[in-house]
């Protein structure tokens, strides 16, 4: 039985039973049933739970990895509690294979780390556990307390607890009961737990009831939640993207006025939003939200301002920015390999040639110096925003030399074009320029190295041959050596 049956399978299932009566009780010990036991429409509170016994819903132990199962095992074992949470639940109510899974626990970093060789504390903001499985990482955090609750000496403690002036929680080390954890948490249809001690689903904020109406609604008051960390915002957008879900009004509601909270996400971690956002499968469907909501131009504040001038301005921008958005979309759809580089490249293509164009005309260096000019004016810029790491930055430099280089193919130019090692994306990123600005010289230039690629090796050579380098390009017969004795002449 395939994973995507045994889903199926649970779907078909979960949509059967959950009908039936809900229990309504709580994880606490001893803790008595709710009244409402018998009632259909139960509703979760955070000291009061809805129950999902085993047969009334879908997660089971097989649609978990081996390795998450290993870590809940290992911890319920030592005597700790420990949940599946998050995404890893609410997917598998929708039918979906988990991205990843992460779990909760009563156990402090350092006593995870005991438990697990191949543990790694990570993160100084929101301290958390890496398992790690080979190429699997199951994230192991431990139940968040509310900051109000916690003793003075762990409010003082800087590494424990720490807040911005603007509400932004910059550290979010209180730990708490797994109530508290569910209220810290950031969506209903995240604050669902599933425990391999009773098969029990736990819904703290009536989070099934919302993954079924296909709700995104953010716990707790939306603005103070997002004040706390405004990435909040991002993830409310990426996961109606997504999950194809709606975001709820009051949820929605202050998004736009609190944007300018964005700027205070370091660029790093924007990087990793980044990545959520865009090379993940739906960058043109978050593209447009974040536009929508202001939000697009604190990860590319170059991309913002031209996008916002006048259409002759920005000419060909958005929709070279769209076409290489579906192209990512649609290669990661059909599981081929994606680099950020690639993207990066192409949102900056379009504002780097105005720079070009500005330093060209009010400078005198040559074309390559202009380029690299141009280069050292949007990249620091660039990164300000979204911290892009070396390797990434190295590609996106190629993508853009190779642009000129590909133009260019007289005697031994175009093999060795060839042999470097971006050619494939600098080629892609050639066709996309050509599909866009329709030219007859890029359509040809395309068509031309389309054909390079499949022709033989003799093929090629005509084909050199029969290229016209550029006006002014040509290079000039090497002038001969002087003899080393020969005398200078005046
Ligand atoms: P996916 O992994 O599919 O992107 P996810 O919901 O599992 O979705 P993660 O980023 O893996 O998202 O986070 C795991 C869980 O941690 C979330 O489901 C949520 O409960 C909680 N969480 C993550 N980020 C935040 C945040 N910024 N604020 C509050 N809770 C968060
Ligand atoms: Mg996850």
């Amino acid at each position: 039985m395939t994973i995507k049956s045994v889903i199926n399978l649970c779907k078909r299932v979960f949509s059967r039973k959950t009908s039936k009566t809900i229990a309504k009780t709580t994880p606490k010990k001893n803790a008595k049933k709710s009244a409402s036991n018998k009632t259909n429409i139960a509703t979760a509170s955070f000291d009061n739970p809805l129950v999902f016994s085993r047969d009334q819903h879908p997660v089971s132990r097989q649609l978990l990895s081996p390795s998450a199962l290993k870590v809940l095992y290992r911890l319920n074992k030592s005597g700790f509690d420990a949940y599946l949470v998050g995404g890893g639940v609410r997917d598998i109510l929708l039918g979906l294979e988990p991205k990843d899974f992460d779990i909760a626990t009563n156990a402090t970093p350092d006593e995870i780390k005991e438990l697990f060789r191949n543990c790694r504390l990570i993160g100084r903001r929101f301290r958390l556990a890496h398992i790690v499985f080979g190429r699997e990482i199951i994230e192991v955090a431990t139940f968040r307390g509310h900051h109000d609750n916690a003793s003075e000496q762990d409010k003082s403690c800087k590494k424990t607890s720490k807040q911005s002036e603007d509400g932004m929680l910059l550290r979010d080390n209180i730990y708490g009961s797994i109530e508290e954890d569910a209220e810290r948490r950031d969506f209903t249809i995240n604050a669902l737990y599933y425990s391999t001690k009773d098969f029990k689903v736990y819904d703290f904020a009536n989070g099934v009831q919302d993954v079924k109406d296909k709700v995104i609604r953010l716990i707790g008051d939306p603005e103070t939640r997002y004040r706390e960390d405004p990435v909040r915002m991002l993830r409310a957008i990426r996961f109606a993207t997504k999950l194809d879900m709606q975001i709820c009004d009051e949820t929605k509601a202050p998004i736009k006025e609190l944007s300018s909270l964005m700027a205070n996400i370091p660029a790093a971690r924007l990087f990793e939003e980044f990545l959520k956002m865009f090379i993940a499968g739906k960058a043109v469907a978050n593209f447009e939200q974040l536009r929508s909501y202001n939000l697009f131009g604190y990860f590319f504040p170059a991309v913002e301002q031209a996008l916002n001038q006048a259409p002759e301005e920005q000419e060909f921008l958005l929709a070279f920015i769209k076409l290489a958005m579906e192209n990512t979309d649609k290669r990661i759809n059909n599981e081929q390999r994606v680099t950020p580089a690639f993207l990066f490249a192409a949102l900056l293509w379009y504002p780097l040639q105005k720079h070009i164009q500005r330093i060209k005309v009010t400078t005198q260096l040559t074309p390559q110096d202009v380029f690299f000019a141009a280069l050292n004016e949007i990249m620091p810029e660039q990164q300000r925003s979204i911290a892009i790491p070396k390797r990434f930055q190295a590609v996106i430099k190629d993508i853009w030399i190779l642009q000129e280089k590909l133009a260019r193919r007289e005697g031994k130019r175009a093999f060795k074009t060839f042999e470097h090692l971006k050619f494939r994306a600098g080629y892609d990123f050639l066709l996309l320029r050509a599909q866009i600005e329709g030219t007859t010289e890029l359509n040809e230039l395309a068509q031309w190295w389309t054909d390079f690629q499949e022709v033989t090796n003799d093929a090629r050579i005509q084909m050199i041959r029969g290229v016209q380098s550029p006006q002014g390009t040509k290079r000039k017969a090497p002038r001969r050596r002087r003899k080393p004795n020969s005398k200078p002449t005046e």
